[in-house]
């Protein structure tokens, strides 16, 4: 007997892999949770029935959504990554010497025990000491943090469920408040092609339009997200992810990447025209 993991894309569109173990199920008081093996993406994690992390493609979706930002300020000190639980975003994080603390804010503590148990080349950061997890919502966590932050990476579930409060006017006011003078806020920014994904996008970004002086869109090809065709928001007082940033300096510190470099930096922020035609109606 086959088993198939299908995820619905669009009401008439389904995408679906074929599972060889599933070696997890539990609803937790936030979300229900799954882990599935599969021959073509290896281990996968998904909430709510939503992939959220495969380990052949994750590092698509980590690399772009910490390089990006830190390439652009080489004084990233302080760093906070909210939601982010399977520990992807913080294993590309820790590896700049630069970086001295990253506070984790998860919501449900056993997005992190089970990615640690069964995603362990992801969640293998989690372990560093300048890494510090609080178990937290993290639009409460912001609106009540009297700390300041260089980066504040926001990666998190689409705007359903615990998620919904990470794509509010609130939480972005917020964590501008929240990011120092120079800070940079990274976002995930879901995808433009289905309407239901693309009308989160244009909410999220009329928002963070009407909070941040500086706010681009930039994208990466993530096979297991819906159409494949992602977006990140990149969002600033002071930071132009363009104009500031520079390929040398980011070059010469040797990190071996598989999908970032310095020439798809540039190309990333070009979007294709029905994209800008959504974003300039937003
Ligand atoms: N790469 C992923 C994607 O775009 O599909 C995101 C993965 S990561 C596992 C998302 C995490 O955000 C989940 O572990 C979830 O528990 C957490 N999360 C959702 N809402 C949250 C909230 N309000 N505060 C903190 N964490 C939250």
């Amino acid at each position: 007997m086959e088993l198939w993991y299908s995820e619905n894309h669009s009401d008439d569109v389904k995408f679906s892999l074929r599972v060889e173990e599933q070696l997890y199920t539990k609803q937790t008081e936030y979300q229900r949770i799954d882990v599935m093996t599969s021959k073509e993406f290896g281990t996968f994690l998904t909430l709510d029935g939503l992939m959220m992390v495969a380990e052949k493609d994750e590092f698509i979706y980590h690399e772009m959504i910490v390089h990006v930002p830190m390439s652009v300020n080489p004084n990233i000190k302080k760093v906070l990554v909210i939601g982010g639980g399977d520990g992807g975003t913080v294993k590309q994080l820790v590896r700049y010497d630069t970086v001295e603390a990253i506070d984790l804010v998860e919501i449900d503590r056993d997005v992190v025990e089970v990615c640690k148990k069964f995603l362990p080349t992801v969640s293998a950061g989690l372990n560093d000491e300048r890494v510090n997890i609080n178990y937290e919502d993290g639009l409460k966590f912001v609106r009540n943090t009297k700390d300041k932050y260089d980066l504040i990476i926001v990666d998190s579930t689409d705007p359903f469920g615990p998620g919904e409060g990470l794509f509010t006017r609130e939480f972005y006011g917020n964590c501008y408040r929240t990011l120092s003078d120079d800070g940079i806020m990274v976002n995930q920014h879901e995808s433009p092609y289905y309407e239901n994904y693309a009308n989160s996008l244009i909410r999220a970004h009329r928002r963070i339009k009407g909070v941040f002086p500086i706010h681009k869109i930039y994208q990466a090809h993530i096979p297991t997200y819906p159409s494949g065709h992602w977006l990140f928001g990149f969002a600033s007082n002071k930071f132009d992810p363009i104009k500031d940033f520079n390929a040398e300096r980011w070059n010469k510190l040797r990190l071996d990447t598989k999908y970032y470099n310095t020439e798809l930096h540039m190309g990333c922020f070009a979007l294709p025209n029905y994209v800008k035609e959504l974003l300039d109606n937003a």
